[in-house]
Parts: C-alpha cells; sequence; structure tokens
C-alpha cells in the first residue's frame, strides 16, 4: 500500500507556503557573502530585537533545563495589565500562525467554509484547506478588504471570517468604523478573526477591544514577529472572550511557547520607547521607498505597514535580479500578482540600497 493512500487527501493537495528565503540560504546558493545580504522579505524588523528583550531572553536561558510555564502565566498577566483585559482573555500561541492553527482545530469539519479576502495572508487558506473546509475568497476592492462583499459571502455553513487589517500584502487598512459595524452585522453562527499583525505601526489603530467586552464572537491576533522584532523566537497571542480562549486552548500543546520567548515578550512589551522608536523610523522608510518609487515612475499601493507593494512589472525577472545583488524581496506571483514586488521597510541605508539596486535592475 502506498504511504500517500493513507493520508488525509487535504494533504496532497495542500498549496505549499514559500516563506521569504533565508539570508544563508540565498547565500548558499548564489554564493555571496551573507554579511551582504539584505532581506527584506518577510517584514521583519530592521533594527532587531528590542534590547530590553534580547536581556530577557539570556537571563532565560540560564534555566533552560527547565520547561516552560504551559500557561505563560506572567506574559497573560503583562498583557492583561498593558491592554487592559483580563488575563484569561488572552491565548499564547507559537507565533499567532499557531492560533490560526487552533481556530482550525477547534472549529473546523469538512463542509465548513472560512470567507476570507484575496490577496491576504496565505496561512488562512492553508490552514482552511488542511481541514478539509473551503475557502472563499473575496476578491479585494482597490486593494482594500471590501466588507461589504466579505459580508455577503457568508452562508449558513460559514465558521469563520478572516480580516486582516492592516493587510498583508497590500498594506491597507480598514477603519475602526468599518470594523465594528462589520463585527456587530455578522451572524451568530459566525466567529471572526481580526490579523493585527501589524496594528502597532498605526497610529491610531482601531481598538476592537469593545467587541470583546461586548462578548462577541471575536478572536483578535497580535505577533511579537514584527515590529518587536522577535520572529525567531515564535511567539504571537490572541484575545478574545474568556470562553472563547478556554475552548482554544484545549487543542493547545501544553509547552507550546518556549521560556525564552515568553521572558523576551514580556520585556519588549515593556519597552514602549523602542515600538515608539520603530514607528517613526518605519514612517520615514516608507516615505522614503514612496519617493524613490514615484521618482522611478513605479506605481505603488500606499500602505501603512512595515512592507509595501510596487508595481515593476516583470516581478520574478526583478525578484532574481535584485537576490543576485544580495537583495531578498517577495514575489507576488503566488498572490496572483506577478508584476508586484512587495518589499519590507528598512533602515535608511537599506531603503537606499533597494531603491539604487532596482532602478540598475530596470535598466
Ligand atoms: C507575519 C504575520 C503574522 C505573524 O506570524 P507569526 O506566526 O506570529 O510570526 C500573522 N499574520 C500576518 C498577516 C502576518 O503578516
Amino acid at each position: 500500500m502506498k504511504f500517500e493512500s493513507l493520508v488525509n487527501p487535504a494533504v496532497l493537495t495542500q498549496p505549499v507556503y514559500e516563506p521569504g528565503k533565508p539570508i544563508e540560504e540565498v547565500a548558499r546558493e548564489l554564493g555571496l557573502d551573507p554579511a551582504g545580504i539584505i532581506k527584506l522579505a518577510s517584514n521583519e524588523n530592521p533594527f532587531g530585537p528590542s534590547p530590553k528583550a534580547l536581556l530577557a531572553a539570556q537571563r532565560a536561558l540560564l534555566h533552560g533545563e527547565l520547561y516552560p510555564d504551559g500557561g505563560c502565566f506572567a506574559l497573560r498577566q503583562k498583557l492583561a495589565s498593558v491592554r487592559g483585559l483580563a488575563a484569561d482573555q488572552f491565548i499564547i500561541g507559537n507565533g499567532s500562525n499557531e492560533i490560526i492553527e487552533f481556530l482550525g482545530h477547534a472549529l473546523l469539519r469538512p463542509g465548513d467554509e472560512v470567507v476570507m479576502g484575496a490577496p491576504a495572508f496565505v496561512v488562512y487558506k492553508l490552514v482552511t484547506l488542511v481541514f478539509g473546509a473551503k475557502a472563499v475568497e473575496v476578491p479585494l476592492t482597490n486593494h482594500r478588504h471590501d466588507l461589504a462583499r466579505i459580508a455577503a459571502a457568508i452562508t449558513p455553513r460559514t465558521k469563520l471570517v478572516y480580516v486582516c487589517s492592516p493587510n498583508n500584502p497590500t498594506g491597507t487598512a480598514n477603519t475602526a468604523a468599518e470594523l465594528l459595524a462589520f463585527a456587530r452585522a455578522l451572524p451568530d453562527h459566525v466567529v471572526a478573526v481580526f490579523d493585527e499583525a501589524y496594528a502597532d505601526y498605526v497610529a491610531d489603530a482601531p481598538d476592537l477591544r469593545p467587541l470583546i467586552r461586548e462578548g462577541r464572537k471575536v478572536v483578535c491576533l497580535r505577533t511579537f514577529s514584527k515590529i518587536y522584532g522577535l520572529a525567531a523566537l515564535r511567539v504571537g497571542y490572541g484575545y478574545a472572550t474568556a470562553d472563547i480562549v478556554a475552548l482554544l486552548n484545549r487543542v493547545r500543546q501544553p509547552f507550546n511557547v518556549n521560556a525564552i520567548a515568553q521572558a523576551a515578550a514580556v520585556a519588549a512589551l515593556d519597552d514602549r520607547e523602542f515600538v515608539e522608536s520603530c514607528v517613526r523610523e518605519n514612517r520615514a522608510g516608507l516615505a522614503q521607498l514612496e519617493a524613490g518609487f514615484k521618482q522611478q515612475g513605479l506605481e505603488f499601493v500606499p500602505s501603512v505597514a512595515n512592507f509595501i507593494l510596487v508595481k515593476v512589472g516583470e516581478g520574478a525577472r526583478l525578484f532574481d535580479a535584485l537576490q543576485r545583488h544580495g537583495l531578498i524581496v517577495r514575489p507576488m506571483a503566488s498572490y496572483g500578482m506577478p508584476e508586484w514586488l512587495r518589499i519590507t521597510v528598512g533602515t535608511k541605508a537599506q531603503n537606499e540600497r533597494l531603491l539604487a539596486e532596482l532602478a540598475a535592475a530596470r535598466r
């Protein structure tokens, strides 16, 4: 008997996620010096982790022999005090990606439908399909989530609806009024998931906590991988009503988040100065990239996140050309946008180099 005949059929048709390539891999493949390579492909923080988080991580490593606190008590307490909700309204994941998986485990069965924007973060679709559920993709309007169209795609079989704001890969956001009205109008059998991975980059990000205080079926997702600069440690969180959190906890492995990540995340939440400086630098970097794109006559989607979509024409060729010069960006063909590149906002010097190499590659 072939092994394939034993597996969940959804596994055989599962699309493959193409992550931004690690610097070491590009260096190996192209014979480049890793020190000269800049990765602007996965929306990581070009300023690294906060120094306070680094210290806390180093200290936590001294007790590497002990299993972590599976309940993430200290981190949930810290989140409760910083975000003004109760500790039992937070669930911690091995990256917020893991919470997307918890939602699949807890809610999805074959025949269920999951509504999502397209293009949006591909993990929603991957997790939907592996549970045998159907991904209902609703095209964006002007590169932005069209909440009326998303609401119209909901059927009696809909279990989950994902809204990513600011959206990856477009960098566009919906207003607080739009998101709140959308959530409040949802039918009772639907759970809304608001992915706020990039909310920290937005000056007046929508406050969705009222929805949780109203007891709605809403899960909000945040991550330490982006502005907090801790992508390597894999830690993110969800917040929702305590009963939703309790159900999601049932499908969580006992020690899903390591102790170093927990300690670093607690310290990162205390370093407001670092976060504020990253927000300022990012805003300046976005302006720098937009000005550069304009100068080169390139169309782009105005972004409020830490990355930007730019229309370069031959996306695959320019992706290759940039990579050969040590700049890793994200090609968009797998998102159905072969003429575009998604570029993470880097430091001032990195942005300058990106703009120069892009101009050279297009000649
Ligand atoms: C980066 C990102 C995440 C975070 O993923 P982690 O698993 O926390 O690293 C979640 N959602 C979106 C839209 C993202 O771009």
